[in-house]
């Protein structure tokens, strides 16, 4: 039985507030557009960011660290994951906070260490022999098992592989035909077969080769000599998860260099902005009345306070009989809920009421 993966659903969710956030908004010069992917203010932060990733695209990067500072909400995560997105869809974006590593039963460092293997992501490039070719045929041939044995097992597979100078028939090791079952490889594919370690990939539908597999036996591997033996880039991603993070350490002696990039409050009307980005995103409705008062509370509390109030006003809204978000529906559920800062208050005005 396959036992499947658990995705942790805390790190989606923590991604998800920021679905609205496509990059970091910039012009070609580097300057902030003021509403822009996503994102709304933030000027002088996101264009310092906008440097960031010119540093890590030319590799000027490795021995810099950036800490994003700033009041609670003013937007660190979002530019962060801003500035992954700028970077490609190949760069891991790896949020963890601060209680996790604070934990109890797994080490401070192996937490950190688990992170960065997530977090770096790698690509290999590498000038490969590959037979090239299109199938066109494709028969796995299967034989009786032993006596003693029940059914059949695959014995070997034959290709037929069309190339430039003709059409060749290949018997290949059956291990093969997991491979190319994995890669889904159908007559009609182009595949390139490595020449050394019998890797397959297929072209076109997917980026990465099938697992590798040993071709212990020459004789299984009749591969066309001369006529379709070409040299081909091949590009593999594979994050540290894969390797040894030992052999990952920057450059031992060096100081690291901080870059501090610093976050400033919003203003109501910023706020207001963002809230009414978060309701679009979230397909929810909302009067224009509700979203002044949201952007109230964003500045009495915080803005991810007000954020957040949003969903529980909309199930408010509809128990109201209404699909847009009103006044009442955020006084409502404003009056439910605490923010922060009010919840501190309360606590410290009756102090002597609660158990020490
Ligand atoms: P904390 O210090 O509490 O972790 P933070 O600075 O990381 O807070 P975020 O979590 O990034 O703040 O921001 C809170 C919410 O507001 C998120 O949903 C985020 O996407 C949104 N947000 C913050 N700043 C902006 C912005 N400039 N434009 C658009 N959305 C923003």
């Amino acid at each position: 039985m396959k036992i499947e993966e658990v995705k942790s659903t805390a790190k989606t969710q923590r991604i998800s507030a920021h679905s609205h956030v496509k990059g970091l908004g910039l012009d070609e010069n580097g300057i902030a557009i003021s509403m822009a992917a996503g994102l709304v203010g933030q000027k002088e932060a996101r264009e310092a960011a906008g440097i960031v990733v010119d540093l890590i695209k030319s590799k000027k990067m490795a021995g810099r660290a950036i800490l994003l500072a700033g009041p609670p909400g003013t937007g660190k995560t979002a530019i962060a994951l801003a500035i992954a997105q700028e970077l490609g869809n190949k760069v891991p974006f790896c949020p963890m906070v601060g209680s996790e590593v604070y934990s109890t039963e797994i080490k401070k460092t192996e937490v950190l260490m688990e992170n960065f293997r997530r977090a770096i992501g790698l690509r290999i490039k590498e000038t490969k022999e590959v037979y090239e070719g299109e199938v066109t045929e494709l028969t796995p041939v299967e034989t009786e098992n032993p006596v003693g044995g029940y059914g059949k097992t695959v014995s070997h597979v034959i290709i037929g592989l069309k190339t430039a100078k003709g059409t060749k028939q290949l018997k290949l090791d059956p291990s093969i035909y997991e491979s190319l079952q994995k890669e889904k490889v159908e007559t009609g594919d182009v595949i390139y077969i490595e020449a050394n370690s019998g890797a397959v990939k297929r072209q076109g539908r997917s980026d990465t080769y099938a697992t590798e597999f040993d071709l212990e036996a020459e004789e299984y591997v009749p591969l066309p000599k001369g006529d379709v033996h070409k040299k081909k880039e091949v590009i593999q991603d594979v994050t540290l998860h894969d390797l040894d993070i030992a052999n990952a350490r920057p450059q031992g002696g060096q100081d690291i260099l901080l870059m501090i990039i610093r976050f400033i409050p919003y203003k109501r009307d910023q706020m207001e902005q963002i809230l009414r980005l978060r309701a679009q995103t979230e397909g929810i409705q909302i009067d224009e009345s509700a979203l002044s008062l949201l952007a109230d509370f964003g500045v009495r509390a915080t803005l991810r306070y007000s954020a957040q109030l949003l969903t529980p006003a909309s199930l408010t809204a509809k128990v109201n009989g209404r699909v847009t978000i009103a006044r009442e529906d955020v006084q409502e559920v404003s009056s439910l809920f605490l923010d922060a800062k009010s919840s501190a208050k309360i606590l410290s005005l009756n102090e002597d009421k609660y158990m020490k």
